[in-house]
C-alpha cells in the first residue's frame, strides 16, 4: 500500500547541506504495522513528515526518491490534491500534543474538522461521531468535554484527542509518532488496544515511530532500525528482537531494562549519532562501533539479506 523508495531529504541551512534522510526504502501493506526505531535525530520523524508532506519548508526538501500510495506517486500531487490525501487517506499523530492542538478552538471543533472536510458530515452527525471517538479513547464525559478547550485537558487527554483527530476520517494509513509518551501505562494499553481494534476492523496500515521496544514487540509486524538517516536493519519483529544482526540494533536492545538482568548494569551506547552536516565517509556507526574494521571507515556497507524479509547493512555480514 505504501512504498518508499530511496527517499532523500536534505536540510539547507547556514551549516551547509544536512542529509537528514539518506536513501530510505521500505514498504507497508494494508493491515500491517511497521515500527521505526532509533535514537533521536536519526531521521525517523522527518521520514514520516515527508510522507505526509509536512517536512519543514523551505529548510528541508525531498531531493530524490519516490513515495507511492497504492501505486500512485504522491510527490507529484498539487498542494490541493495533497490536502485531500492528508486526513482522508493518510493521517498522523504528531509527537507533541501540546503544540499540535489549536488553543482557541474547542476539542469538539478540532476532532470534528476532518469529518466535515473529508466526510461531508453535518453538524449534528459530526457531533455524535466526535462523542463516539472521544469515548473510544477513554475521555470521560465526552458529551460535555467536547466543548472544552485544550488547556482544560491534561497532557494525556490531549494526546488521546490528537489520536481521535487522526482516526476521525477513517484513514488508510496512520503515522503514529511517539503517540503514547504522555500516557500512563493503563491508558497506554487501552490506546494501543484501540488502535489494534481499528486496524483489524478496517485494515488500517500503521507506521509506528517509538523508542520503546516493548511497544514494538506488542504492536509491530516488522521493524526498521534507523541510524543517521538510513535504515540499517529491517526484519520481522520476533526475528529481529531475538536475533539482531547489526551492531547498532544489538546495542539498542542491550540498553533496554529487563527484569531478568537483576542488578546488572545497563549497557549504553557511547558517543552520539553523527551530525547530518558531517556524516562519516564509510559506515556512519563506525565511531561508536566496537566491531569496526579499516574497511568500515572506507565505504558504507552493502545491504545483506539474512533471512526472509530480514536484512542489515554491516560489513560483518558479508
Ligand atoms: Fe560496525 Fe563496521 Fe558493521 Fe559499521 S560496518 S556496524 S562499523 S562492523
Amino acid at each position: 500500500m505504501l512504498e518508499v523508495t530511496n527517499l532523500k531529504v536534505h536540510f539547507t541551512t547556514r551549516q551547509g547541506t544536512g542529509r537528514a534522510v539518506d536513501g530510505v526504502s521500505f514498504h507497508l501493506d494494508r493491515g500491517e504495522t511497521l515500527g521505526l526505531v532509533g535514537e533521536s535525530g536519526c531521521g525517523k520523524s522527518i521520514t514520516a513528515l515527508s510522507i505526509i508532506g509536512l517536512h519543514p519548508r523551505p529548510a528541508s526538501r525531498i531531493v530524490s526518491g519516490e513515495i507511492e500510495l497504492d501505486g500512485e506517486s504522491i510527490l507529484t500531487l498539487s498542494k490541493r490534491e495533497m490536502r485531500k490525501v492528508r486526513g482522508e487517506r493518510i493521517s498522523m499523530i504528531l509527537q507533541d500534543p501540546l503544540t499540535s492542538l489549536n488553543p482557541v478552538l474547542t476539542i469538539g471543533k478540532q476532532v470534528g474538522e476532518p469529518l466535515r472536510l473529508h466526510r461531508n458530515m453535518d453538524k449534528a452527525a459530526s457531533r455524535n461521531r466526535v462523542i463516539e471517538l472521544l469515548r473510544q479513547l477513554h475521555i470521560p464525559e465526552p458529551e460535555t468535554k467536547l466543548d472544552d478547550h485544550p488547556h482544560q485537558f491534561s497532557g494525556g487527554m490531549r494526546q488521546r484527542v490528537v489520536g481521535a483527530i487522526s482516526l476521525a476520517a477513517d484513514p488508510d494509513l496512520l503515522i503514529a509518532d511517539e503517540p503514547t509518551t504522555a500516557l500512563d501505562v493503563t491508558i497506554q494499553a487501552a490506546f494501543l488496544a484501540h488502535l489494534k481494534a481499528v486496524q483489524r476492523a478496517r485494515g488500517l496500515a500503521i507506521l509506528f515511530i517509538t523508542h520503546d521496544f516493548s511497544i514494538i514487540a506488542k504492536m509491530c509486524d516488522r521493524v526498521a532500525v534507523m541510524y543517521a538517516g538510513k535504515i540499517v536493519e529491517t526484519g520481522p519483529t520476533a526475528e529481529l528482537l531475538s536475533s539482531p544482526q547489526h551492531p547498532y540494533t544489538k546495542a539498542l536492545l542491550e540498553s533496554v531494562p529487563s527484569v531478568d538482568r537483576g542488578t546488572e548494569r545497563l549497557n549504553s551506547i557511547g558517543g552520539s549519532p553523527p551530525s547530518i552536516y558531517d556524516l562519516p565517509k564509510g559506515c556512519t556507526f563506525e565511531p561508536r562501533c566496537s566491531y569496526a574494521m579499516d574497511r568500515c571507515r572506507e565505504s558504507y556497507p552493502l545491504q545483506f539479506d539474512i533471512g526472509d524479509d530480514h536484512s542489515a547493512s554491516c560489513w560483518l555480514l558479508e
